[in-house]
């Protein structure tokens, strides 16, 4: 806890994303981390194409957000937008005991006092990430349908459209212990600024179609988006494993059984 605290990120060098090896990782005991409100079913989902990713943001009654943990305060659920590449043996900004993964979701949460996505990436802890690795599966997970099933209709660059609504606990599953994090980075423009980032263990599943889907979108020069992955950091900043509970045989688990249809 302590060095999770003091580790600060100095300098304008990119910290992420790294390879995450649960042997290599500093053992930490933290509150549970809350979830608030992702069950709720929003008034509106919206899905865009922005040239270079795909994101999913919404309006809710109550908007879901996040705390305790290893968040000193409260922070609202932004969007989720998602990583992959070339193939699916190459889909994942962040590596997993070395390997990469066949697709990565990113949800973007801003610390609440600061009112917005935009001015909290000016703050140094304005933002925390939540990551999911994806992990192929024969059929396709059906959680996932609404947004795969939209992709066809937001091909074009900066085109969007609403998505049927659902709680967005669908697509993530909520996890309070057994998690990674580490203090990293995002870019900003030219900058990088910094980023708590916290690791679901178990991963999302999805069929080899369904990531399909998403490399038939184009960018703005209307070229498929074949990757929009990041290269590794060059530097290794310290990664801690909070309130280990699960299996410690891989640092990522199996998808539990009642996510497959
Ligand atoms: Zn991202």
């Amino acid at each position: 806890m302590e060095i999770i605290e003091t580790e600060q990120v100095t300098g304008n060098q990119s910290r992420s994303p790294i390879d995450l090896n649960m042997s290599k990782m500093t053992v930490v005991n933290l509150k549970s981390l809350d979830w608030h409100n992702y069950e709720i079913v929003p008034k509106k989902l919206k899905i865009t194409n922005t040239g270079r990713n795909v994101v999913v943001c919404g309006n809710w009654q109550k908007t879901p957000h996040l705390s305790s943990g290893p968040l000193r305060s409260d922070y609202t659920f932004s969007q989720i937008h998602f990583h992959w590449g070339p193939t699916e043996m190459m889909g994942s900004e962040h590596l997993v005991d070395g390997a990469s993964q066949p697709m990565e979701l990113h949800a973007v949460h801003f610390k609440s006092d600061y009112l917005s996505q935009e001015a909290a990436m000016r703050e140094t802890d304005g933002i925390t990430m939540l990551v999911y690795f994806f992990k192929l599966q024969s059929v396709p997970n059906l959680a996932l349908n609404g947004i795969v099933n939209s992709l066809s209709s937001i091909q074009p660059p900066d085109s969007s459209i609403r998505i049927p609504v659902e709680p967005i606990s669908n697509i993530l599953r909520p996890f309070e212990d057994d998690y990674f994090l580490y203090k990293g980075t995002v870019p900003v423009g030219k900058y990088e600024t910094p980023v708590m980032w916290l690791f679901s263990r178990e991963p999302i599943a999805i069929s080899l179609e369904q990531v399909a889907q998403f490399r038939n979108l184009n960018d703005r020069n209307f070229n498929r988006i074949l990757n929009n992955l990041r290269p590794l950091a060059c530097v290794n900043p310290p990664v801690f494993y909070a309130n280990p509970k699960g299996s410690n045989y891989a640092s990522l688990l199996p998808v539990s059984p009642d996510s497959i249809p």
